[in-house]
């Protein structure tokens, strides 16, 4: 960690007591250090939480949106991606080595929703090229410093062995050689980065986070980062009501024009802000991932319609989800979008976004007619 993150983290306030804080970081950082040779210390609890003192306020802290956990969902599942829709990438996967994610799923088990499909990944990639998904975007996070590298490997051994992978690095902010994990990571063949304010803790005005902006903003790289508020979960070591802030992202947005910017779950809850930034800013995209899945307790999101159209990408959030995994395509087939939209969100915003390769944009599925 430099010293300037130190003299950030010493300048910190006190970090929220959300109750029960036992499981996610202990439960998983037991597991990483199973397969992480040569892991860094156990981090302090507080050493998480980092306070910009040039930000905008944050939202007063409203109770926890969830009762936690939330109850799976039993709803049939189809064999193949619904007859009809172009070709699909799925551009929010999640994959971690099988001890953490067995780990991360016993933590969803105690404080999100019960995990449907448990799948790691090699079988997650198999599953979904089984049922027609063309392609995949592979997310992961590291909850702590020094166990970025190994997961990064990880992504990328999985990138080599299915082309049809296209993975994400990512890095612990404020790390120590956070920009030569980063390389290292792209060398490997990453194709940007993937970080989670409600795990990582991190303030997007920190200057662990400054050097990430900068480096992919140098490097053409996206970054996808969970900078949304929910769905949260008391059980998290800091409170993303703290964190997010639509207004943050946005003093983002303008300090690194030529940054690339995915925020998922169309940046639940704040809706009607993010639509108005994909609107404002060439730089910012968005995810559906659960955000149409008619689960989670919070607003409805705006009808994707009245979403700018080249700048929304599916994604699924498998396999860390509580119901079929063809759910949301099957919202999706039944909302009669046009199919220039359905393509843009399908696949062509993701293939520009995460500079993926994409097969010409014939319908391989179905010769199914669509409005
Ligand atoms: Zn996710």
């Amino acid at each position: 960690m430099s010293s300037a993150d130190r003299t950030h983290l010493n300048e910190r306030t006190s970090v929220p007591d959300h109750g029960p804080a036992d499981c996610k970081t202990a439960g998983i950082r037991m597991h990483v250090e199973d397969i992480s040779a040569g892991g860094n210390a156990a981090l302090e609890p507080g050493v998480f939480f980092e306070m910009g003192a040039t930000l905008p306020d944050a939202a007063p802290h409203p109770a926890p949106a969830l009762e936690i956990p939330l109850p799976g969902v039993d709803d049939a599942e189809g064999a193949r991606v619904p007859e009809g829709l172009p070709p699909v990438v799925d551009a929010h996967v999640h994959v971690f080595p099988e001890p953490l994610c067995e780990a991360v799923w016993a933590w969803f088990a105690r404080h999100g929703w019960p995990i449907r499909y448990r799948l790691h990944a090699p079988q997650l990639v198999e599953f979904l090229q089984a049922r027609g998904v063309d392609h995949l975007v592979a997310l992961h996070y590291a909850h702590k410093p020094g166990v970025a590298r190994e997961l990064n490997r990880f992504v990328a051994q999985l990138v080599r062995r299915y082309p049809q992978v296209t993975g994400m690095a990512t890095v612990f902010p404020g790390e120590d050689g956070d920009e030569t994990i980063l390389r290292e990571a792209f060398d490997l063949g990453l194709a940007g980065v993937k970080l989670h304010s409600h795990v990582q803790c991190f303030d997007m005005q920190s200057p662990g986070m400054h050097r990430i902006y900068a480096l992919c903003a140098r490097l053409g790289k996206p970054l996808i980062m969970h900078v949304g508020r929910e769905p949260k979960s008391p059980a998290y070591a800091c409170d993303p009501y703290a964190l997010c802030d639509s207004r943050r992202l946005e003093a983002v947005l303008h300090g690194y024009p030529e940054l690339r910017v995915c925020v998922p779950h169309l940046g639940a809850d704040e809706y009607a802000e993010y639509q108005r930034l994909i609107e404002d800013h060439e730089n910012l995209w968005l995810d559906t991932t659960m955000a149409l899945a008619r689960y989670l307790p919070l607003p409805d999101p705006p009808a994707l319609e009245d979403l700018r159209a080249d700048r929304i990408m599916f994604g699924s959030d498998l396999p860390n989800i509580p119901y079929a995994w063809d759910r949301e395509l099957r919202h999706l087939a039944a909302m009669g979008l046009a199919q220039d939209r359905l393509t843009r969100l399908l696949s062509t915003n993701a293939g520009e976004f995460y500079g993926i390769d994409l097969p010409p944009p014939v319908n391989q599925h179905a010769p199914v007619e669509r409005i």
